[in-house]
């Protein structure tokens, strides 16, 4: 029977992207749909995502709370919104077809920027409102909103949707028909984390702010309200979802995930081959395969010249497609650039983040013009030119829930160099000998989030380069290795199927 999925989220590729978060909302519901489930996407509508759907049916109004006769205290309060009741309007993406959901609520969506914050880089500062409406519009949608569409499963995504969950609880306490749920964490350290004063206006009632709730040291925490509330809760690698069970990665959270235990399972996100596919990429141009890397040379040295970095084929070229944050590790990147320099090494980086980072790399890129190239901003072009046209992606981070940038390194022959940490840990095996021997080497792994360990990786590298031979091996096996979608989709509903046995009577007093 088809499983209907109601899947939310605050982004998708290509309308909305700020991170991997916006690559799975694009690949995965398509594979879920492959194998039979029937899902719509609920996000608020941004104004780039309302520019990229075409509307279609009714569009539904999301009622404050006294129109369902729920407890007093319970849903948002019409007030706290700036202009009249929020709608869902019903559509399709236009370039994929993909049925959507998008909630309009006057005064909180539509308005130039990024989503999370404002100019300056600040959480806009009504950041709760606008995600306890989305929590608030899945729930209602999961209880019954559109009675031709009953969803068996809302899945949310993020603290974004965390409230959903806080809300579905009570909905089903007050008598009302309860889904299953289940609530994927991308990036634990994300938390939405608000001062309790808030969940008057969020009608968040008072049995929900508790320990054993979504209460976290006096504030409110969206993120707790998905882990505590959801049938199931997953997370986007078989290490990450390890790791947040102990306090060192956990975030203050560990504790409810150890409780929660038997409920969390990692699932390692995939690789959308519409989009990272060397050899039907629209932005490389010729393709190329394992078997012939003409195009992988060309895409080298239009790469060279289009930074600025000197015409050398002979030099590893390493590169950097990543937010310029401390939890990708970059901040080790400029102490060890001079030495990836004087090794012969180039290092081209596309990313934007923390000021001191950035500055870093640039000063370094003035250091050594022709061989360090820093482009700061966001550019998806670029960041198919550089996975595709260097040798080496590096991902040293501190923290790493899946990662997707290494998974298009493998695909694209251009191995990762990473740290050993969450998902890099699942999906690249170290260039050691006994790899190398058994064939199962697939890029470079280092394990202290040190300039000196790092180092050590980067002089693998220029070690495996050395080796011809070897390095076509392993370069031939990391292109082969799959990371598909279809996988992916094979486990959520097997995680679905569970959270539907497991969610009746769940309603917490
Ligand atoms: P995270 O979601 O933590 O930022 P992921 O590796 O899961 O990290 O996903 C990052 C996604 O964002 C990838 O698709 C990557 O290609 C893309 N990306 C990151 N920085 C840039 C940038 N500056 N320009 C273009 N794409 C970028």
């Amino acid at each position: 029977m088809t499983v209907r999925v109601l899947y939310v989220c605050s982004e998708v590729f290509p309308l909305l992207k700020t991170g991997g978060l916006a690559d799975v909302s694009a690949g995965l519901p398509p594979a879920l749909a492959a194998q039979g489930a029937d899902v719509r996407l609920l996000l608020p509508a941004f104004p780039s995502v309302v520019a990229g759907v075409v509307p279609e049916g009714a569009s539904l109004l999301v009622p404050p709370r006294d129109t369902l006769g729920l407890p007093p205290g319970l849903g948002p309060r019409s007030g706290t919104v700036h202009g009249p009741t929020p709608w869902l309007q019903q559509g399709r993406i236009e370039a994929t077809g993909q049925p959507v959901l998008l909630l309009h609520a006057p005064g909180l969506y539509d308005r130039p920027g990024n989503p999370y914050h404002d100019a300056s880089g600040k959480p806009w500062a009504d950041s709760a409102e606008q995600f306890a409406w989305l929590g608030w519009a899945a729930a209602l949608m999961g209880t019954g909103l559109d009675s031709t569409w009953l969803p068996d499963v809302v899945h949310g995504h993020d603290w974004h949707t965390g409230l959903a969950f806080a809300y579905l609880d009570r909905l089903a306490a007050a008598g009302r028909r309860r889904p299953a749920t289940v609530f994927t964490v991308h990036n634990l350290a994300y938390q939405g984390v608000f001062d309790a004063g808030v969940r008057e206006r969020l009608g968040l009632p008072d049995p929900l702010f508790r320990v054993q709730g979504l209460e976290f040291h006096g504030h409110i925490s969206f993120m707790k309200a998905g882990l505590h509330f959801a049938d199931a809760i997953t997370t986007v690698s078989p290490t990450y979802a390890r790791e947040i069970t102990g306090p060192e990665q956990g975030c203050g959270l560990d504790g409810v995930l150890r409780e929660r235990r038997h409920r969390l399972r990692g699932i390692l996100n995939g690789v959308d081959d519409a989009v990272w596919d060397p050899a039907n990429d629209a932005l490389v141009r010729p393709g190329y395969s394992a078997d012939d890397l003409t195009g992988k040379s060309a895409a080298k040295a239009r790469l060279q010249k289009h930074m600025g970095l000197k015409p050398r084929a002979e030099a590893l070229l390493f590169c950097v497609v990543s937010r310029l944050t401390e939890q990708k590790g970059l901040h080790l990147l400029p102490g060890v650039v001079d030495e990836l320099v004087r090794r012969g090494g180039q290092l081209a980086v596309l990313g934007a983040g923390d000021t001191q980072i950035e500055h870093a790399l640039q000063h370094a890129a003035q250091r050594h013009p022709g061989d360090v190239a820093v482009h700061i901003g966001y550019d998806e072009a670029l960041a198919h030119s550089l996975i595709a046209g260097s040798d080496v992606i590096l991902v040293p981070s501190r923290f790493e829930p899946c990662g997707l940038t290494q998974l298009y390194g493998l695909r694209y022959g251009t191995l990762p160099l990473v740290r050993a940490v969450g998902g890099l840990v699942d999906t690249v095996t170290d260039s050691s000998l006994e790899h190398l021997d058994d064939g199962s080497a697939s890029g470079f792994v280092f394990h202290d989030l040190t300039e000196a360990d790092l180092l050590s990786a980067l002089r693998r590298a220029f070690a495996l380069r050395r080796r011809e031979a070897d390095w076509r091996a392993v370069q031939r096996h990391a292109m082969t290795l799959r990371f598909d979608w279809a996988r992916a989709a094979t486990d959520y509903l097997q995680v679905y199927a569970q959270a539907r046995s497991d969610a009746t009577g769940t309603a917490s007093a």
